[in-house]
């Protein structure tokens, strides 16, 4: 077997994407303009919610969306502990208290019946992740938010494309947070949106992305603008420009052979290791489509002859990227200097966390690359 370098990630960047960034450097605007603008309906046409907001990150959607929301001191809001730290970050720097549950043992997403368990008086919010790209049960948390008055905001960095029951992440829930980071479905390099069916919330969030400065600021350099603005609150800095708009339009114009070449490499993964005796694959539903923005096998320790520690150190050995997806959070100091959550709090999570690994998976993945990276981890779990 030929040996192969594959990369954790690859991003897929052609000469249309490119040009758009060409282009808009030579038109003379490089920040928020005419493409934030088109990229926000295009987003907006795609996913169907009737408001895109288009900024800098996914982090600052969500934060955004918390704060237009007035989440402050003495709220309490609930997210899954199995997720990237910036899902429960924006709790923090809105001064409410992120509530951590845990997972179902089957796709990794956060579990309805520990949120339920930990509604208080105090909540305000939930915070689904739609992990690696399969939906969470989002009929279940609605009618749970529904019958407590609270409000769903979806960490949907994993998930633009994905489907939950045929409707588009977006406009599921209040809102929805995407991410156009480096590696995630379409990317600006650095990016992010919010999309919810809430004119006065994307209004609100429009206002504190730019300074809180009023709505006809934001046009105030166009001929015939005026001059004049108002601060009306104390904002943020999180508009997104030009530059990394132009490159996510000619992304999402090919969003769904993204979503494909994606696809085929896990069926690839599925077909290759289905009889793994060392090995858990992802469990996903049928009636939904999945993003497969990661693709996280689970290593049998208990009964495998390789732990999973050296079987992530014996694939970099042979030129195979991975990761880890996720370190549970109340693992993080920053977490653990919070007092609130101990080592056995989340079981599910813990363990999960314990055989993880975080397969190559990017959409000009070929079969080849999948079958290389199958036989290496066959190899390694069978010495
Ligand atoms: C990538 C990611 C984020 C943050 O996205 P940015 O655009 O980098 O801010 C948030 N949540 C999850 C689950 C992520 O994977």
């Amino acid at each position: 077997m030929a040996e192969l370098r594959i990369p954790f990630f690859r991003p897929s960047i052609d000469e249309a994407d490119v040009s758009a960034v060409a282009e808009t450097l030579r038109s003379g605007w490089l920040t928020s303009g005419p493409n934030v603008r088109e990229l926000e309906a295009e987003l907006s046409a795609y996913c169907g919610a009737k408001y895109v907001n288009a900024v800098n990150s996914c982090t600052a959607a969500m934060h955004l969306c918390l704060a237009a929301w007035g989440i402050g001191p003495g709220d309490e809001v609930i997210t899954t502990v199995y997720t990237f730290s910036a899902t429960a970050t924006v709790i923090v720097h809105c001064g409410a208290t992120p509530v951590l549950v845990d997972i179902r043992e089957k796709d990794f997403n956060i579990d309805p019946a520990a949120i339920e368990r930990a509604i208080t008086p105090r909540t305000k919010a939930i915070i689904p992740v739609h992990f690696g790209g399969e939906p969470c049960a989002m009929d279940q948390i609605m009618a749970i938010s529904r019958r407590h008055g609270l409000k769903v905001m979806e960490d949907a960095a994993h998930s633009i494309g994905t489907l939950y029951r045929g409707r588009h992440v977006g406009g599921i829930s209040d809102a929805a947070a995407f991410s156009f980071y480096a590696n995630k479905n379409i990317t600006t390099g650095e990016g992010g949106a919010l999309a919810t069916n809430d004119e006065e919330l994307s209004e609100r969030v429009r206002i504190l992305t730019l300074h809180g400065m009023t709505k006809d600021a934001w046009n105030r350099f166009d001929a015939g603008g005026s001059w004049r603005y108002d601060i009306k609150e104390f904002g943020f800095k999180d508009n997104l420009t030009d530059l990394a708009a132009a490159l996510g339009r000619t992304q999402l114009t090919k969003i769904e052979r993204l979503l494909d070449g994606r696809a085929r490499a896990a069926a690839r993964y599925f077909e290759n290791l289905r009889d793994e005796e060392h090995l858990i694959l992802p469990g996903f539903d049928e009636a939904n489509r999945h993003a497969w923005h990661l693709f996280v096998v689970r290593v049998k320790n208990e009964q495998s002859p390789v732990q999973r520690d050296d079987v992530i150190r014996k694939l970099a050995e042979r030129g195979i990227g991975t990761s880890v997806h996720y370190i549970p959070l109340h693992y993080h100091t920053a977490y653990k200097n919070l007092g609130r959550w101990q080592p056995g709090d989340f079981p599910v999570a813990e363990r999960t966390f314990e055989g993880a690994i975080s397969l190559p998976i990017y959409p000009d993945m070929t079969t080849a690359e999948v079958d290389y990276v199958c036989e290496t981890l066959r190899a390694i779990l069978h010495p």
